[in-house]
C-alpha cells in the first residue's frame, strides 16, 4: 500500500477540498475549464464507477495506442480490474508513486521516464496519460510531457472524480485531447488518410459510443441525400481523428461530448443534436442534417420516404405496453424512452447522470410535451424515488436501481448490457426493444412470488452471512448515529472558524 497524506481523497472524500488542492497545485484552470464543461448537479461525485474508467476504455480500444495510469495503487487495480472485466485486449500501463516521489516532483520524472521507454513507433502512435485524482489533486504537470517521441505523440489528461462527474463524460475528456492534438496535425501540414480509405461523398461524423450495426443502419438513411457516415468518435484508430475532423456535419447522437464539439467547432463544422431513432427522431434528424449540408427539400424528402413507412411498420409490428421508467449513465436515456414512447409504451420519468446541454433539447422538449418528467445530472436516488412513485412494469436503470427494483418484486433491466447492447436507430432500432421489454414485463408475478418467498430474509441489519441468528443492536446504532452527528457539528463549526 502506499503512505500518502493525500490518499484520503478520491471517491469517499469532499469534492470541494480536493478541487481546492488541485487549483492550489496548479490546476486552476483545468478545474475551471471542468466546471464549465462538465456542470454537476445533485451526485457531485462519483455514484458510479470511477470515471476515468471512461477515458481508460477509449484509449484500451484504440489500435496502437498505449494507456498508462498515474494514480493510486487501488484506483488503478480498481481500474485494470474493470477493463479486463470489460474485455480489454492490452494492458494497462501504470507508473506507481508514494509521497516521497509525489512530494518530491520524482513522480512526474518517472512519468516520463515511463513514456521514453514506451515510445516505439514501430508499436505505437500514441500514448496516454491518464492523472487520476491523487496525482490531479498534487499538480502533476502531464503537459509538460514531450508532445511526441520518436513520431510516437504523447496525450496527457487529467481524469479526476472530483471534476468529472461521470465516466460517460471522461470519454469525452479523451476524445476532445485527441481531436485537439489531430487538428493541430492537420492545421501544421497534410495528415495520412484512414485506414479503411476516404469516402467520395460528404461524410457525417457520430459522436457516441453506439451499438455497431446503427452506424451502417444510419450510412443507408444517409445515402439518398448524396452522404455518407463517417468515424464513429470515440474512434478506433488515430488516422479516424483526422477524417472525424474532416466531416463538415458532426452528429451529436450523445449529447454530453463538450470537449470533442469545442474541437469540430474550433475546426469550423457544423453540429447537429439529436438522432435518428423512432420514427419522429428520424425524420427531424435527417431534415437537420439535410439543411446542414445544403441538401434539397426534395432529396431530404427522398430520403425521409425510403425509411418513413418501413420505420413506422416496425414499430407497428412490435407493440410495447406498460408503464416504464428510464434511467442511466450512458447519454443515451432520452433517445431509448422516445423509441419506448412511439412503440406504445407509457414513460413517466427518464433520469439521465448525463449533464443538461443544447444536443439533447429536442428530445427533452419532444418527451416533456408527451408529460414525461426528464431529470439531467439525476442521481440514483432521484431514479429510486421515481421508480417507487410511479410504480411501473418495468424499471431500467443502473446495477443498484435493478436491485431495489428486484427486491420490491419489480421488473427490471440493467441498461449498459441489455439496452445499450441492441440497435437504437432507423428501421433497424424501431422494435428492437419489444421483445426484451415485453419478456422482462412478463416476469412480474415471478417476481412477486420471489418476494414473498425471501421476505424479510437478508435485509437492512440481518443481510450478508450468519453463523446464528443475527442480533440486533438498535441502541448501540442509535448511539453510533449521535456521536456521528456531533462530529459533523464539529467539523462545520471548525470550518467556520
Ligand atoms: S481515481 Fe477513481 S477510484 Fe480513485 S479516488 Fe478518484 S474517483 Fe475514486
Amino acid at each position: 500500500m502506499t503512505d500518502l497524506p493525500q490518499a484520503e481523497g478520491g471517491c469517499g472524500a469532499g469534492n470541494e477540498r480536493l478541487a481546492a488542492q488541485a487549483a492550489a497545485a496548479g490546476n486552476a484552470e483545468l478545474m475551471a475549464r471542468f466546471k464549465a464543461d462538465y456542470p454537476v448537479g445533485p451526485h457531485d461525485k462519483p455514484q458510479t464507477m470511477c470515471p476515468a474508467f471512461g477515458a481508460l476504455r477509449v484509449g484500451l480500444r484504440m489500435r496502437r495506442v498505449a494507456t498508462v495510469l498515474c494514480g493510486s495503487a487501488c484506483c488503478v487495480y480498481g481500474l485494470s480490474f474493470i477493463s479486463h472485466f470489460y474485455g480489454a485486449r492490452r494492458s494497462v500501463g501504470y507508473v506507481p508513486f508514494d509521497s516521497e516521489t509525489l512530494v518530491t516532483g520524482k513522480l512526474f520524472e518517472d512519468v516520463r521516464a515511463a513514456v521514453h521507454d514506451l515510445a516505439d513507433p514501430a508499436r505505437y502512435d500514441a500514448i496516454v496519460v491518464i492523472n487520476l485524482c491523487v496525482p490531479t489533486a498534487s499538480g502533476v504537470p502531464l503537459q509538460l510531457l514531450p508532445n511526441e517521441i520518436n513520431g510516437v505523440r504523447v496525450v496527457g489528461i487529467d481524469v479526476p472524480g472530483f471534476g468529472v462527474p461521470t465516466h460517460a463524460e471522461a470519454k469525452d475528456v479523451l476524445s476532445g485531447a485527441m481531436l485537439n492534438y489531430a487538428r493541430q496535425e492537420v492545421m501544421a501540414g497534410p495528415v495520412p488518410a484512414p485506414i479503411s480509405g476516404r469516402s467520395d461523398r460528404p461524410t457525417v461524423t457520430l459522436l457516441g459510443e453506439m451499438f455497431p450495426a446503427d452506424p451502417m443502419v444510419i450510412g443507408a438513411m444517409l445515402a439518398p441525400m448524396g452522404l455518407a457516415v463517417g468515424p464513429t468518435v470515440p474512434m478506433r484508430d488515430w488516422r479516424e481523428l483526422y477524417a472525424a475532423l474532416d466531416s463538415k456535419v458532426i452528429a451529436a447522437i450523445h449529447p454530453f461530448y463538450t470537449a470533442a464539439i469545442r474541437q469540430f467547432e474550433a475546426a469550423g463544422r457544423a453540429i447537429v443534436g439529436s438522432a435518428p431513432v423512432g420514427h419522429d427522431g428520424t425524420m427531424e434528424w435527417l431534415a437537420n442534417i439535410g439543411r446542414a449540408y445544403d441538401v434539397s427539400p426534395d432529396k431530404i424528402a427522398s430520403a425521409q420516404n425510403a425509411f418513413g413507412p418501413a420505420i413506422k411498420g416496425a414499430i407497428a409490428g412490435a407493440p410495447i405496453k406498460g408503464r416504464i421508467t428510464v434511467s442511466g449513465y450512458e447519454g443515451s436515456e432520452l433517445l431509448v424512452a422516445r423509441l419506448l414512447i412511439e412503440s406504445g409504451a407509457e414513460v413517466p420519468y427518464v433520469g439521465t447522470a448525463a449533464p443538461r446541454t443544447p444536443w439533447s433539447a429536442w428530445d427533452k422538449d419532444w418527451l416533456e410535451e408527451r408529460g414525461v418528467v426528464v431529470k439531467y445530472r439525476a442521481s440514483l436516488e432521484d431514479d429510486c424515488a421515481a421508480m417507487e412513485g410511479f410504480e411501473p412494469d418495468l424499471a431500467i436503470g443502473t446495477t443498484p436501481l435493478v436491485q431495489k427494483a428486484k427486491a420490491l418484486g419489480i421488473p427490471a433491466l440493467y441498461f449498459t448490457n441489455l439496452i445499450s447492447a441492441r440497435p437504437l436507430m432507423g428501421p433497424a432500432g424501431a422494435g428492437s426493444l419489444a421483445q426484451v421489454m415485453t419478456a422482462a414485463m412478463g416476469n412480474r408475478e415471478r417476481m412477486g412470488k420471489m418476494k414473498a418467498f425471501f421476505e424479510g430474509v437478508g435485509e437492512g441489519d440481518t443481510a450478508g452471512i450468519w453463523q446464528d441468528t443475527p442480533k440486533l443492536y438498535p441502541d448501540f446504532r442509535e448511539q453510533q448515529r449521535k456521536k456521528m452527528e456531533k462530529a459533523a457539528k464539529l467539523a462545520k463549526a471548525e470550518e467556520m472558524i
